[in-house]
């Protein structure tokens, strides 16, 4: 367990307090419906039962099981692994091991999936898993324990053409290994590596999944630039940014923002931020974390809190961390040109809403952060051949990849300004409607589209 981990457990509960405050609801399904209906309008033709098929998850699994603990005493323990869609292909997606797992919350990550895989084109469904428990009180001997147990619970669930896992909260390319092991040995005599991915390197993992959403954020961001649609700002160069989250996404990202000359003002982790006005040398970041435990107290630095973070001025603000972090209580204050979600969920309907009268252009997740599930899926290409690609050619594809997904929203979003794409529904225009949807729409409607169009070409069985 690592440090950032911890971290990140402990402040999920007072964001949630703190959105909740402003009187929103943010139940994860409540949420996930609500930014599936505000696209469903936009769709031609699509009706009531493929809406409520599209809405719902196709299978629920949940298991219970039991483990020994070091001390000789056992514990039951409840995991649940989400399969939402498989138009496209197999179930893909991450388990994360958290206490406060709940189906709801992993319903509303799986369909986040399924819309992400269809956004960027990769033959996946959307899936996720999780167990509850409490990673931070178990030792490596127990989480092993649960891991292979959860795997064999899970046998006829997973599989390499059926459903896929991945890292997430609290799991690590050694949680993969192990689910990989488990999976190998109670299925002898196949190629199983493709079972899960995020693997380590040695084992079959793909250079470069590491740092795919971090880098692939960044391309998403440089080519959305380039479209001019902040006049003073068609490039990362001298860009002034500030990142929430100095993790695995976000502080590749720093990085990346950097070697592009963008100024990186300010970063934080769960215990603070730090600020400093001529620009932050991530690399010296990342060292002062390493030895500290957090960004916090770096010299020559000035300390805000997350909530002054979001709020300051600058070009381009990226949440990194968790979700709901830009809410109804606070999306008044954000005062960054574009927001750039590599987190999860980060903002919430009341502050799309919000930042969209205000001007502030959202770039969503599901485009945002596609660069892991990208990576994850040359991982799984990688190992039906037993490859190793080159860590140069899977950069040229992932940066390709979210060129091309950049290119399809913004062509959209172009479709609704000039009017060739009116604002209708079922061809009664909807005279409420003013200005183009936002983005997070915009690739909603993308990715709902292809799942629906392949669902009615694959036909409704029988
Ligand atoms: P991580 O655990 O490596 O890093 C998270 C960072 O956020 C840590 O630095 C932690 O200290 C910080 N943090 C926790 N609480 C915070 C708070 N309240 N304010 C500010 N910072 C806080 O996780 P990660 O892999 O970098 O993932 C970050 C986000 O990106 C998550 O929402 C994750 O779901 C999403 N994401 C990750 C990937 C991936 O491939 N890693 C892919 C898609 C989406």
């Amino acid at each position: 367990m690592t440090e950032k981990d911890t971290n990140k457990a402990h402040t999920n509960s007072s964001v949630k307090h703190k959105a909740e405050e402003s009187g929103e609801n943010i139940d994860p399904i409540y949420i996930s419906e609500q930014q599936f209906d505000r696209a469903a309008r936009y769709i031609v033709d699509l009706k009531k039962g493929l809406v409520d098929f599209l809405k719902k998850p196709k299978r629920i699994t949940t298991v219970n099981f039991p483990i020994e603990l070091d001390d000789g005493s056992v514990m039951s323990f409840t995991g649940y692994r989400v399969i939402h869609n498989r138009v496209f292909g197999p179930g893909k997606g991450g388990i994360r091991f958290h206490p406060e797992v709940t189906w709801e919350e992993v319903v509303s990550l799986a369909k986040l999936m399924t819309w992400k895989c269809a956004l960027v084109n990769i033959p996946f469904g959307g899936a996720k898993g999780g167990v509850v428990c409490d990673p931070k009180s178990l030792s490596e001997g127990e989480l092993r324990r649960i891991t292979r147990r959860f795997t064999s619970e899970l046998f006829d669930v997973i599989g390499p053409y059926k459903d896929i896992p991945a890292p997430d909260l609290y799991t690590s390319e050694q949680t993969m290994a192990w689910i990989y092991d488990t999976y190998d040995i109670l299925n002898p005599g196949y190629n199983n590596r493709p079972v899960v991915t995020g693997k380590p390197v040695e084992m079959g993992g793909s250079y470069g999944r590491i740092d795919a959403t971090g880098n692939g954020s960044v391309y998403a961001t440089e080519r959305f630039l380039s479209k001019a649609l902040l006049p003073d700002r068609l490039e990362i160069a001298g860009a002034r940014i500030v990142i929430q989250g100095f993790g695995d996404v976000g502080a590749v990202a720093a990085k990346a923002f950097c070697r592009r000359g963008g100024c990186i003002i300010a970063v934080s982790d769960s215990q603070g931020g730090i600020y400093r006005e001529e620009g932050l040398d991530p690399d010296k970041v990342e060292q002062f974390k390493a030895e500290h435990g957090t960004v916090v107290g770096m010299p020559d630095t000035m300390s805000i809190t997350n909530t002054e973070l979001l709020e300051l001025e600058c070009d381009i603000l990226m949440p990194a961390a968790l979700g709901n972090q830009i809410h109804g209580g606070n999306a008044n204050n954000v005062k960054a040109k574009l927001v750039v979600e590599a987190a999860n969920n980060p903002t919430t309907p009341q502050a799309d809403d919000i930042l969209h009268q205000k001007g502030i252009l959202v770039l969503p997740d599901i485009l945002v952060n596609a660069g892991g599930v990208t990576v994850s899926y040359y991982e799984w290409v990688q190992n039906q051949a037993n490859e190793q690609w080159d860590p140069e050619e899977i950069t040229d594809k992932l940066k390709t990849k979210m060129y091309k997904a950049v290119d399809e929203v913004f062509k959209r979003w172009q479709s609704f300004v000039v009017g060739e794409e009116p604002l209708t529904k079922d061809g009664k225009a909807m005279a409420q409607e003013s200005q183009p949807p936002d983005f997070r729409t915009i690739a909603l409607i993308i990715a709902i589209e292809r799942v629906t169009r392949a669902t009615l070409m694959r036909g409704i069985w029988p």
